[in-house]
């Protein structure tokens, strides 16, 4: 699966956390990143990221082309609920994109951790029960 991860500045420290607990399942995945988030992770971790421009800079609209083009299939995205964001409207862009095409999103740890949790135990993946009923 292609798994795209994200972090706000305060939340990164969060989400380094959470990979490196993750990290036998994350490895078995390819994993995208917005640019500082995929640096933070690659030298926190080691894991291989394939990294997008900064969040601010447009790599949040890069994520989202690829949900456009159904070449996504999951976003852990830590967002920072508490200050405000200049790429505001990015970010909403993506969430909207998650909703549009029915890619699993987890906007805290604790959304992130039941989809990963998932993710081991193979669920169910809706957007190909909806490709076959159409
Ligand atoms: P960053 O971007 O990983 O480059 O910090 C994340 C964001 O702010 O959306």
């Amino acid at each position: 699966m292609k798994i795209a991860l994200i972090a706000h500045d305060r939340k990164k420290d969060d989400l380094i956390s959470f990979v490196t607990a993750y990290k036998p399942i994350l490895a078995a995945h390819d994993l995208y990143a917005t640019g500082t988030t995929g640096k933070r992770i690659m030298d926190g971790t080691g894991l291989d990221v394939i990294r997008f421009q900064s969040g601010p800079l447009g790599g949040d609209q890069q994520i989202g082309a690829m949900i456009a083009k159904d070449d996504m299939d999951m976003v852990i995205f830590f967002r920072d609920p508490l200050t405000a964001q200049p790429h505001e409207p990015d970010v909403t862009a993506l969430i909207r994109l998650c909703d549009v095409y029915n890619v699993p999103l987890a906007t805290n740890m604790g959304t992130a951790e039941v989809l990963l949790q998932g993710l081991k135990e193979g669920f169910v993946d809706w957007r190909l029960i909806q490709e076959r009923k159409n």
